[in-house]
């Protein structure tokens, strides 16, 4: 039973520069995690509602990719001083519909404002290269061109941050874009766009629907979309990976993750139990970077685990719009049963719980489910294998560098890594030799600024280019080359 406020809205879709309010479509429900609280109603779009949206941006993009890339980029500077602005309403919007602690929600749209800032430089980003005389009286240039119309889907932890992976960049590059963010937090990307049409930005150059499985398929099935640009769970970046690919669109998917973090003998305990306590538990540990296995390598074990069970039991675990509170709640109590249910399974399957999060369940109708913590796992334990994405950290002991990068190779996913350690021949070991797309040393959570790339490897994406940084404009652009001579 979900409660009702006074406070429940409507959530529109915003296509051609106008907020559409359909009538008679599926809806869903959009709810604040810490209370059970209702918060909106969210209606669902149908496949003329996808093709209404990537319509429009087809007729924007014909006027938009002539606009001078220089104007382009004046409408997301003013963006950006919106942004900056209405931080602490989107903050506490985000707090609202995700669960995440205010200190979170305000770093995440901080980040999101840096994705804006590094789009701003697109006018030097997309430069090409020119050489004369590569042929008597032969000059060579390439340029970049945009696509058409781009896609975009994103998952519920980062509401605020990844749609602006990809929107930013892709506009400011000529395209025009359609984003269907996730279905359980569509309020603050809805606000930041209602803040971007605000700054002035043309109808149609971006559209946002909202829905599930059903807007998706439409969007990966029409022929006007060029490009996808996808962040979710590995399963269904799976599905918009080979879907959209085998019909010709350009495909940068990003999927799930279990993040193995090292820990050797040498390293600094306390900044050490510091940085996993963050990174495990930070955002409910429902971040793609969350540290989900710890290894302690050899005599590490003792001293670490020590310390760490003693500061997670003393984690303030609560509602994150809350002062002091260091963890907030899942974000839908289908997936707080779902994360319980793993954590039952790793009871069951002989892991040695030396926290237990069941144990702080808090009273009332908040999805909450406090920190846990597994010793004696095996990489064949469920809790093991899936990512749970949860704040469930499991430990997997080894005696060697070498049986702990062997331990991270196998796993089938590769998103992000951390070694603690006050070795350089140990972090570089490690660093150059496990298959991960982002490693942290004594970092925790090895997140890539605006302007460096974001991706894991393995089955933690799909696709070749990967988001912001200079690959996110190699995605969202074609490369010519223009040979001239004059006679
Ligand atoms: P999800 O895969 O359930 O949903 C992501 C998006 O896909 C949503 O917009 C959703 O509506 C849509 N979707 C869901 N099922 C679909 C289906 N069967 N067909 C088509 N579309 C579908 O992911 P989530 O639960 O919202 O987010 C958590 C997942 O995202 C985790 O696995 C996490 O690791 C991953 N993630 C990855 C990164 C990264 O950078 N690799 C970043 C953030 C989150």
């Amino acid at each position: 039973m979900i409660a009702t406020d006074a406070t429940i809205s409507f959530v529109s879709f915003y296509v051609n520069g106008s907020w559409e309010r359909p009538e008679g479509r599926t809806s869903g429900s959009v709810t604040n995690p810490a209370t059970g609280t209702l918060l909106a109603e969210l209606p669902y779009a149908d496949e003329s509602d996808v093709d209404n949206a990537v319509r429009g941006a087809h007729a924007a993009f014909l006027k938009w990719r002539d606009v001078p890339v220089v104007d382009r980029v004046q409408v997301l500077y003013r963006f950006k001083a919106l942004l900056e602005k209405h931080a602490a309403e989107l903050a506490a919007i985000l707090t609202r519909e995700n669960g995440k602690t205010a200190a979170d929600a305000k770093g995440e749209v901080h980040r999101a404002v840096q994705m804006v800032e590094v789009a701003c430089g697109m006018p030097s980003l997309m430069m090409g290269d020119a050489l004369n005389d590569v042929a008597a009286g032969i000059d060579c240039k390439t340029i970049r061109q945009p696509l058409g119309v781009c896609a975009g889907i994103t998952p519920f932890n980062f509401p605020a941050m990844v749609p602006m992976w990809m929107y930013p960049f892709a506009i400011a590059c000529g395209n025009t874009f359609v984003l269907k963010p996730s279905e359980k937090v569509p309020l603050t990307p809805t606000r930041a766009i209602g803040l971007l049409h605000d700054a002035g930005l043309p109808p149609g150059v971006l559209n946002l629907i909202h829905g599930g499985k059903g807007a998706v398929d439409a969007l990966l099935h029409h022929p006007l979309v060029k490009a996808v640009s996808f962040v979710g769970s590995t399963p269904v970046a799976r599905h918009v990976y080979t879907t959209a690919a085998a019909q010709g669109k350009r495909v940068q998917a990003l999927g799930g993750a279990k993040n193995h973090l090292i820990v050797m003998p040498d390293a600094d305990m306390p900044k050490t139990v510091d940085a996993i306590i963050g990174s495990a538990f930070g955002g409910a540990g429902e971040r793609c970077l969350a540290g989900s296995v710890l290894v302690p390598v050899g005599e590490a074990a003792g001293p670490l685990l020590d310390l760490l069970v003693q500061r997670t039991r003393a984690l303030a675990v609560g509602d994150g719009s809350q002062q002091g509170v260091e963890m907030g709640p899942l974000v839908s109590s289908d997936h707080c049963q779902r994360v319980e249910g793993y954590i039952q399974k790793g009871v069951a399957e002989g892991a040695t719980p030396l926290v237990d999060g069941r144990e702080r369940k808090a009273a009332g109708n908040g999805y909450f489910l406090g920190p846990t913590i597994f010793d004696h796992v095996t990489p064949e334990m469920t809790i093991g294998r899936d990512e749970i994405f949860g704040p469930v950290l499991s430990v997997m002991r080894v005696n060697t560098l070498e049986d702990a990068i062997q331990l991270v190779n196998r796993s089938p996913y590769g998103n992000a890594t951390a070694i603690f350690t006050s070795s350089g021949k140990a972090a570089r070991e490690y660093s150059s030799r496990c298959e991960v797309g982002m490693v942290g040393v004594n970092v925790g959570v090895a997140a890539p600024m605006a302007f460096f790339p974001f991706a894991g490897w393995k089955h933690s994406f799909f696709g070749d280019l990967h988001a912001h940084g200079k690959d996110a404009v190699a995605f969202y652009t074609e490369q010519k080359v223009i040979m001239s001579r004059w006679f």
